[in-house]
This record gives structure tokens, C-alpha cells and sequence, in this order.
């Protein structure tokens, strides 16, 4: 039988994930809280349903959720009238929002009392990752779960990975993030110090990418414009990932660590340094805008403050 998808939440990462569902043949319904995303998502051709209610049929056997936080998570699948209520026992959740552990082990073992499977599955490779389909995509949950899900992430990535129980895939996904907020900040450092010691960028920028000093946000997602074609630098820093996500992050990362006392010296920076950022007005710009922050004074490249 067709798979029959219900999808939540059609952001920035929520569209291209579904939009590919589509391309691979799968009935998906969309549902947002937004009426202006929504409009998008209908006039990309996909199925939108304005009521949450109208969402679920009995033939329903995968919800998927791209959620900014974890109470939006929460809210979607344990609220009153939450998809847990909605689905049949034979239907598979699958959250890819980047969330706390603990939200997601809650609506997990909720989840398990009604012998309904979920997993957790956040992912990294960013709008460029979930437009191309090559998402890596970190899951939580039982290992029959992740069988079941699997022919469905492999639509939407390229590498998909089973880190553990549920829970686990936010824990590795918050690990990763953790990294790559502060390599960020130190790929903006150097970038912008090249700036200030007049060294052509595009030079100082290939020899990163092959030294030591490489990086994801150098070989990938540069800070600045000018390097990479498609990147949120080249294109006014609109998100891609906005910096208000990056902070939420990293909050998740310091606030996990300190309950276990694990030192995160640079983590606790780096949040102080997205924080500011985001007090600046630039919540809304993707997070390698940070090297506006780093580079003020010097500072020449467009971008919008919202
Ligand atoms: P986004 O804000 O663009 O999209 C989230 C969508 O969820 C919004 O359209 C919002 O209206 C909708 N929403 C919120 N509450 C809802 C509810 N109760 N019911 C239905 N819809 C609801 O965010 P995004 O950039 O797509 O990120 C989504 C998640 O993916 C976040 O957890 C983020 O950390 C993670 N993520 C983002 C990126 C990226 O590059 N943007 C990369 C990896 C992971």
C-alpha cells in the first residue's frame, strides 16, 4: 500500500523534507500554525490541510514533525487534542525537530503506553542538505523502529545513523551543534582577521579548506560572501539556519552539560556571543552572521537586521 504521511510543521526544513517525500511518490498532508507558510507549501503543489483534525485517517502510518523547540514537540504530539490521540497503533512517529533529550524520551514513553513507536530523528546539513536530500539524520529509538523508519530518512538523507534508545539522536544532534556553533565563531576569526591583514579572502579561504584549520562553516556554510555559491553569506544571510536556532542550541548544550557537570568552557562563550547577537536584532539572520559581530569595524557586506 502507498505510505500515507501526515507532516507538521513546513518551515525552512520542514518543505524541502516533504517536498521530496512527494518527488518519491509517498501521499503527504502538510499541516502549519502558520497561514503564510502554509500558502507557500500550496503553492508548491503539496497537500496542505488548514485543520489539524483533518489531518488523520486510520490509513495514517507516518507523522512527521519539524518543530522549532521542544514545547512546540510537546504540544503537537501529548496536547489535548495531540497526534497521539489521533494515530493507530500501526503508525510510526517520527520527530526531526531538534529538541531536548527529555521532551523527547517523554512523548517517546507516552508514546510506548499507547504501543504506538516513535522515534527521535534530528538532522544536520541544513536547507541546502534538505532541498538536495542528503540530511544526516541521527535517531533515537527502538532498533525495529529505526527498520521502519529508515526507507522513509533515506528519502530525505543521505547518511542515517542509529545513535541509541530514544532521546539519543537529540543528545548526538546536540553534541554536533555544540561543535558547530563554535566553529563558526573561530571560522568568522579567521576569516575576518585575513580581512584585517589584507590577505585576499578567496586565497586565505582555499588554503583553509586544504590545512589544518578546515572546518565545516570554511568548506561548506563560509561566514562570509564571495566563497561558496547558495550559502545564507551569499544571499544576504537570510537562514538557512537563523541564529535564534543556533541559540537554542547551544542553551539545550549548556543546560544538558551543567546537569551532568560536563565543562563546556567554549560552549558557555559561544552562547554568550550568539546572545548578544540576537539582543543586536539579528535573531532572524542565519547564524554565520556572527561574523558581523566579530568584525564590526570592518564590517562591508549586506545584510538585513529584522
Ligand atoms: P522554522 O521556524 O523555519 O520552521 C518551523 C515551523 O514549525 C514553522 O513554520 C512554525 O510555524 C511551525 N510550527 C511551530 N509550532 C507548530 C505547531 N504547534 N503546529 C504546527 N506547526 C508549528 O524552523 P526550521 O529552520 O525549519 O527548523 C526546524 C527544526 O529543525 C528546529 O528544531 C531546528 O533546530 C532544526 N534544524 C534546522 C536546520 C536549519 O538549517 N534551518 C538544520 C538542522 C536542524
Amino acid at each position: 500500500m502507498r505510505d500515507k504521511i501526515v507532516f507538521i510543521g513546513v518551515g525552512n526544513m520542514g518543505l524541502p523534507m516533504a517536498k521530496n517525500l512527494v518527488k518519491k511518490g509517498k501521499k503527504v498532508k502538510v499541516f502549519d500554525i502558520s497561514h503564510q507558510v502554509l500558502n507557500k507549501a500550496k503553492k508548491e503543489n503539496l497537500e496542505v490541510s488548514k485543520n489539524f483534525n483533518d489531518l488523520f485517517d486510520n490509513d495514517v502510518n507516518f507523522v512527521i514533525s519539524m518543530l522549532p523547540e521542544g514545547k512546540n514537540s510537546e504540544k503537537v504530539y501529548l496536547g489535548q487534542n495531540g497526534v497521539i490521540k489521533k494515530v493507530t497503533k500501526k503508525c510510526l512517529l517520527i520527530d526531526c525537530s531538534t529538541i531536548d533529550m527529555k521532551t523527547s524520551i517523554k512523548i517517546g514513553n507516552f508514546a510506548k503506553k499507547k504501543s504506538i513507536s516513535m522515534i527521535d530523528a534530528p538532522v544536520s546539513g541544513g536547507v541546502m542538505g534538505a532541498t538536495n536530500a542528503t540530511l544526516n539524520i541521527m535517531v533515537g529509538g527502538t532498533k525495529s523502529a529505526f527498520n521502519k523508519a529508515l526507507p522513509i530518512l533515506k528519502i530525505m538523507g543521505k547518511k542515517i545513523f542509529h545513535a541509541g534508545n530514544i532521546g539519543a539522536g537529540n543528545g548526538a544532534k546536540i553534541c554536533n551543534n555544540l561543535a558547530l556553533g563554535i566553529s563558526m565563531i573561530a571560522a568568522s576569526e579567521s576569516l575576518m582577521l585575513a580581512k584585517r591583514l589584507k590577505i585576499d579572502l578567496k586565497k586565505v579561504h582555499e588554503i583553509m579548506k586544504n590545512a589544518s584549520g578546515n572546518s565545516w562553516p570554511i568548506s561548506v556554510y563560509p561566514p562570509v560572501p564571495g566563497l561558496i555559491d547558495g550559502t545564507p553569506s551569499n544571499n544576504k544571510y537570510k537562514p538557512g539556519f537563523s541564529t535564534a536556532m543556533m541559540t537554542k542550541d547551544l542553551k539545550l548544550a549548556n543546560k544538558i552539560s551543567k546537569s551532568i557537570n560536563a565543562k563546556n568552557p567554549l560552549g558557555k562563550k559561544a552562547l554568550q556571543i550568539y546572545e548578544k547577537f540576537c539582543k543586536e536584532g539579528y535573531s532572524n539572520s542565519d547564524f554565520s552572521a556572527i561574523s558581523k559581530l566579530i568584525g564590526d569595524d570592518i564590517w562591508d557586506y549586506p545584510i538585513k537586521k529584522k
